[in-house]
């Protein structure tokens, strides 16, 4: 089974969406497992406190090294295998392959940063690799969280259904993905390209392919430069 442990302030956002829908069926079906630790439970004194101000002055707080290592070592196993991933937006920017890889080990481990971001000591005394899902700041990791996860558990084996394989889909070979058409044939004048009705699976599977290099080359230039490098 595929484990994911999630240290967060706000335990009550998992699973969230991810228990509904593919994502929540094989979390019912055990394909993956989904463990919450909330990080304020080694918070300090009366308030569980787990924030303070930043050394050298400045806005905001900083979550603790010394709460979230002890949250940390409570709950993982020294031996454990699993990347331990910081949801952060200075991070490796996250992307289809490292989704992929992700999904192809024994699980992961999350971390959701709050406040201002995280003590750094913490992140290298505790090997956490930071990833960003895109270049905006979000108010917490968490939502972060659930996007690496159900990006992770579709690609699970047996999670999607018979056909939806995921391989010729956006960003699978550096391509975004072709247009797609379904009943009726003419909607409000629009018509569904011919060759899609043409029966010729050779025609359409070289139509798709030129849908999806025009698309990338119109949307996406820096997708194909990297396709286009030697
Ligand atoms: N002060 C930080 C900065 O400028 O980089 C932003 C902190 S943000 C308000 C609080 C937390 O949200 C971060 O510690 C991180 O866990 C999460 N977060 C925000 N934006 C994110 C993104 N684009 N990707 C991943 N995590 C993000």
């Amino acid at each position: 089974m595929w484990a994911a442990t999630v240290f967060t302030l706000y335990p009550e956002m998992f699973p969230g969406p991810l228990g509904l829908s593919m994502a929540g069926t094989a979390l019912e079906r055990r394909t993956w497992s989904l463990e919450t630790k909330n990080i304020r439970e080694h918070g300090l004194g009366r308030h569980r406190a787990v924030d303070d101000t930043p050394a050298g002055g400045g806005p905001g707080m900083v979550l603790r090294a010394d709460v979230l290592a002890a949250s940390v070592d409570a709950t993982l196993d020294p031996s454990d295998p699993r990347p331990r991933l910081l949801m952060s937006p200075r991070g490796a920017p996250l992307t289809q392959k490292m989704v992929r890889a992700l999904s192809e080990r024994t699980g992961v481990v999350i971390v959701c940063g709050r406040f201002e971001g995280v003590d750094e000591r913490v992140i290298a005394g505790r090997g956490l690799e930071e990833v960003s899902i895109g270049d905006y700041v979000l108010s917490g990791g968490e939502m972060a969280a659930l996007t690496l996860l159900d990006a992770c558990v579709r690609l699970l084996p047996g999670v999607m259904g018979k056909g939806e394989s995921g391989v010729d889909e956006s960003f699978e070979n550096d391509l975004l993905e072709y247009p797609h058409y379904t009943r009726p044939r003419d909607w409000e004048g629009r018509k569904i390209p011919d060759v899609l009705m043409s029966g010729d699976h050779a025609r359409i599977a070289r139509w798709r392919r030129e849908q999806a290099e025009k698309l990338t080359r119109e949307r996406r230039p820096d997708l194909w430069r990297k396709l286009e490098e030697p």
